[in-house]
Parts: structure tokens; sequence; C-alpha cells
């Protein structure tokens, strides 16, 4: 895959809204916050392309963006307590739509922060992607904030808490130092 070539195609508000998927895409979730648009620019090599916040709990909409051989997919950051009832039903409906329509999902990369254990959803999310049979990979994120072998016993655990098989593979990154982009961009290609 060719990253430093990706565009941005669309955004959407509702899962009706979404174009039937072309070819092979890749979907990112992961709660508000946790460091989705840092990475996508970071794997990009682009400063502005998935808009990094300040504030967690904005973005609320499905954006993809064209690779030369797959789709990207940034899904909508869930678990922000500050929303409102009807806010989190359209995060409800976005996520749940999506998934649940007839599309070529080729890898879904659970986002889940590194400092802590997976939240409730999280651990809703990953159910999901084991229930169903997805192929999904888990990337700890903000990795620069931990010592090595703080990262080290931080993988441990969660590969526990949410009983991963030997056979998901649990990378740790940093969008800020750049560890385990490389790792990653191996992923997503294989
Ligand atoms: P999103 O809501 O999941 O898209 O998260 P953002 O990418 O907007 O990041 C949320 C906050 O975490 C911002 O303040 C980022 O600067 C910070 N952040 C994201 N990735 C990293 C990282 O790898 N290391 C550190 N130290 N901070 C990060």
């Amino acid at each position: 895959m060719n990253y430093n070539n990706v565009k941005f195609m669309a955004a959407y508000g509702t899962s009706k809204q979404l174009p039937p998927s072309r070819r092979a895409e890749v979907s990112f979730a992961g709660r508000s916050n946790v460091g989705k648009s840092s990475l996508l620019n970071k794997l990009f090599n682009r400063k502005k392309l998935a808009k990094v916040s300040s504030k967690p709990g904005k973005t609320s909409t499905i954006n993809f963006f064209e690779a030369d051989s797959a789709d990207f997919v940034d899904l909508p950051g869930y678990g922000y307590a500050q929303v409102s009832k009807s806010e989190k039903a359209r995060w409800a409906e976005m996520i749940e739509g999506y998934f649940n329509q007839d599309r070529d999902f080729a890898l879904v990369v659970s986002l889940i922060d590194i400092r802590h254990p997976a939240t409730a959803l999280d651990v809703q999310m990953v159910g999901f992607l084991q229930t169903t049979g997805l192929p999904f990979i888990i990337v700890q994120t903000k990795a620069d904030k931990l010592s090595k072998s703080q990262v080290s016993r931080s993988t441990a655990a969660l590969r526990k808490q949410l009983e991963l098989g030997p056979e998901v593979p649990v990378v740790a990154v940093s969008s800020e130092k750049g560890t385990g982009i490389d790792v990653l961009k191996r992923l997503i290609d294989s």
C-alpha cells in the first residue's frame, strides 16, 4: 500500500447515506480521544487529513479515505460521556449500521488507550468483532506515555482482559514518536 497517496473521499452522517463498498475496507474504531485521528495522520504522513481534536467527542461522521489498494474508514469515536442521548443513538446507528451492511471488511483496527484497561464500550466493540468473526487487530495508542516494561505489561493485561487468542495481533503505537507504525503498516498490508 502506498501510504503517501491517500485522499479524503467523503463524510457521512448516517449509515444509510453510505455508498456500497467499492473494494476492501480497513476500518478504524475506538473511543473518542483515543488518538484515532493522530494515528491516521501518522499512517498517511499528513498533518491534517483527519482532524485531531483538543476536545473529545467531535468526530461524529463516518469518514472515507481512498488509498491505492483499499479504502480507509474512520468510524465515529464512541463513549464520550458529555454528549446527548440523541447523539449517542446517532453514533450507535452509524457504527452498527456500518457493520451490518454487506461490505468488503478486510480489517478492523480497534484502538484502545495503552494507559488504561479496555472500557466497557471497548469490550463491547471487541466482543462484537470476536462474535462476528470479522478480521481485526488491536492497536494500543499513546505508547510514548509508558515505559517499555509498562507497555509489555499493559499489552499482556489487555490480552487477558479481552481473552484474545494468540492469532489476534496487538500492536503498541505512538503517533507522536512513530513507534509501531511500521508494524501496523505491515499488518494492514498483509
Ligand atoms: P481521536 O478523538 O481518537 O481522533 O483522538 P485525537 O487524534 O484527536 O487525539 C486526542 C488527543 O490525544 C490529542 O490531544 C492528541 O494530541 C493526543 N494523542 C494522540 N496520539 C498520541 C500519541 O501517540 N502520544 C501522545 N502522547 N498523545 C497523543
